[in-house]
Formats: C-alpha cells, sequence, structure tokens
C-alpha cells in the first residue's frame, strides 16, 4: 500500500515536471501580437506610412458579451409564447424573425419587414436557452441583419 502510494507521488511529480517545462518552453516563445504592435510602433516612428496592425485579423477576435450592444439570432418557424404563436402586431407575420437580446437584457422581436416591438415575456435566459453559440461578430446591427437575410 505505501509503496503503492509512492509510486503514485512519483508518477504525479513526473507530470508535474514535464508540464513546468512545457509552460517554461511556451513562455519563451514569442506572442504574435506583441511582437505586430513593436513592428508597427517602430515604422510609425520612422515616420513611415502607418501600419495598422491587423492581428488577429478582425473576423477572428471574439469580443465578450459585455463588449457588444447585443446578439441576434434568426429565427424562421412561428413563434410560440405563453402557448400562443406570436403575429407581429403591426403587420400580422408569424414566423421569420430576427430575435434580438440587447446588453439591458430585453428582448425584441423584428419581423422580416422590419417592425421591431420589444417582448417582455422573453429575456436574456430564454434567448441563452434557445440560441446557439456566436459564430459571427458584426459592426453594426443592419449587418447583421443582412447575414441573417434579413
Ligand atoms: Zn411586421
Amino acid at each position: 500500500m505505501f509503496r503503492r502510494r509512492a509510486r503514485a507521488d512519483r508518477e504525479f511529480l513526473e507530470v508535474q515536471r514535464k508540464s513546468l517545462a512545457l509552460l517554461q518552453m511556451l513562455a519563451q516563445e514569442p506572442r504574435p501580437f506583441d511582437t505586430v504592435q513593436a513592428e508597427a510602433s517602430a515604422s510609425a516612428g520612422a515616420g513611415a506610412e502607418a501600419v495598422v496592425p491587423d492581428f488577429p485579423p478582425a473576423d477572428l477576435r471574439a469580443p465578450s458579451r459585455q463588449d457588444v450592444e447585443g446578439v441576434m439570432m434568426r429565427w424562421m418557424q412561428p413563434l410560440v409564447i405563453d402557448g400562443e404563436v406570436h403575429a407581429c402586431p403591426t403587420c400580422g407575420a408569424y414566423r421569420d424573425w430576427i430575435v434580438l437580446c440587447t446588453r439591458d437584457d430585453l428582448v425584441w422581436l423584428r419581423c422580416r419587414v422590419g417592425h421591431q416591438v420589444q417582448e417582455p415575456r422573453l429575456d436574456a435566459a430564454w434567448y441563452n436557452r434557445n440560441s446557439g453559440p456566436v459564430d459571427h461578430w458584426h459592426p453594426t446591427l443592419e449587418d447583421g441583419l443582412r447575414h441573417l437575410g434579413h
């Protein structure tokens, strides 16, 4: 029993040692973002035309939920709220919605024509339960609507 435990301890220490070596190796690798920043400021100082650091590329940057005005998804099928199919109060459309969830945790429904109404029976928790992972970031609401086909 005691011997087996000592072996487990040795194996644990060995794993720790390897992880530490890996961390030290990674720490010595130059970080690409720092490198680009350094080059950008060096050429700016030399009076060359400004170099805009483009690493990581804009569409690879993933802003956190606090950084964006809201999130949106397309909802093709009829939207049932409290057991009733929801219809646009202005034009009566009942399918193909854009569902927006803004930073203040309000949910807005936007029909195909563009009538947009806040829906008090839905909230951010509902949105999170019903939406997939965020896969695109859009600079404007219009850009996001276009991407979603509206
Ligand atoms: Zn409408």
